[in-house]
C-alpha cells in the first residue's frame, strides 16, 4: 500500500489555490465587436436565441441561458465568435451574466423570509458552517449532465471533501441545495418541497443553463424558465454542463471562499 502512494503521482489538483493549467476545456463563448461583420450568422445559428444586438449595434451573449454548444464559433466566418477556456463565471446576481435586462417571472409561492434572510444569510453561513457544509444535490428535471459533473466533484482529482465539503442524501442534513435542470413543472413540488425541508439558513446554488434560466428549453409549456421562479437563489453557474471546477468556484462564490484561501 505505501510503496503504491509512492510509487503513484498524487492527481489531486491544487485549484483554487493554484490555478489550472486546462487550455483545451470549452469555456464560455466571446464575441469581439470589433471583428464582428454584423453578419447575424451567429443570432441565426444560436440554439439557445442567447445572442443578442442591441439598438447601437452591439452584439453580446446572455451567458445564463448559452449551452456552451460552440456553434457560434463554428459559423463566425470573421472570427469575432470564439469559445475561450474560461470557466469561473459563477455569479450571485443573475444580471452580471446578462446583456439584455433581466425579467424573472413571479414566483407561485409566496417566499416571506426570502427578502429577510438574503443579506443575513452570507455573514451566519460563515460563521456558522465554518469549512463545514453539506450538499443535497436536486435533480429538478435535467437531462444529467449537470448531475455528472457534480459527480465529477468527488473523484480523486477534484476531491471535493478536502474543503470539508459533503454531499448528503437528505434535505434535513445539508445547507446547501445544488439544483439542475429546468425545474419542469412535474418537479416544482418536490423542488418547493426540498427546499422548505432544509433547514435555516440555506444557500441555494443552480447549476447548468437550465436551472440558471431554463437553458435551450424556456418558454415551454412543461418547464419553468429557471428556478429562481420558484426558489431563491443564491448564485448561478453558467455552462451546459458546466464543468466541475466552474461548479466548485460557484459553491465557493457562494460561502465567498474564493479569493481567501
Ligand atoms: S457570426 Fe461573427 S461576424 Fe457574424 S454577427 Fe456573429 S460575431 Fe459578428
Ligand atoms: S456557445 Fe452555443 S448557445 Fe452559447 S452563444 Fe454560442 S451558439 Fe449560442
Amino acid at each position: 500500500m505505501i510503496k503504491k502512494i509512492i510509487q503513484y503521482p498524487r492527481l489531486t489538483q491544487k485549484y483554487p489555490k493554484k490555478p489550472l493549467d486546462l487550455p483545451d476545456f470549452i469555456g464560455k463563448p466571446e464575441i469581439d465587436n470589433s471583428k464582428c461583420t454584423g453578419c447575424n450568422e451567429c443570432i441565426s445559428a444560436c440554439p439557445s436565441g442567447c445572442i443578442v444586438r442591441d439598438e447601437k449595434g452591439v452584439i453580446g451573449i446572455n451567458l445564463d441561458e448559452c449551452i456552451f454548444c460552440a456553434r457560434c464559433e463554428d459559423v463566425c466566418a470573421s472570427g469575432a465568435a470564439r469559445m475561450t477556456s474560461e470557466f469561473e463565471l459563477a455569479q450571485k446576481d443573475r444580471r452580471l451574466l446578462r446583456k439584455t435586462p433581466l425579467v424573472i417571472e413571479e414566483r407561485d409561492i409566496p417566499d416571506e423570509r426570502y427578502e429577510l434572510i438574503q443579506r443575513e444569510v452570507k455573514e451566519k453561513i460563515k460563521k456558522i458552517y465554518g469549512r463545514s457544509l453539506q450538499i443535497r444535490v436536486v435533480d429538478a428535471g435535467s437531462c444529467n449532465g449537470c448531475d455528472y459533473e457534480i459527480n465529477g466533484l468527488n473523484n480523486p482529482f477534484n476531491d471535493i471533501e478536502r474543503f470539508g465539503i459533503r454531499f448528503v442524501p437528505s434535505p434535513r442534513h445539508a445547507d446547501m441545495l445544488l439544483v439542475t435542470g429546468t425545474a419542469t413543472r412535474n418537479m416544482e413540488l418536490a423542488l418547493i418541497k426540498t427546499y422548505n425541508a432544509t433547514p435555516d439558513p440555506k444557500l441555494v446554488v443552480a447549476v447548468g443553463a437550465c436551472a440558471c434560466s431554463g437553458g435551450i428549453f424556456r418558454d415551454n409549456y412543461a418547464t419553468r424558465n429557471g428556478i429562481d421562479c420558484i426558489v431563491p437563489v443564491d448564485v448561478y453557474v453558467p455552462g451546459c454542463p458546466p464543468r466541475p471546477h466552474a461548479i466548485l468556484y460557484g459553491i465557493l462564490k457562494a460561502l465567498d471562499r474564493v479569493g481567501k484561501k
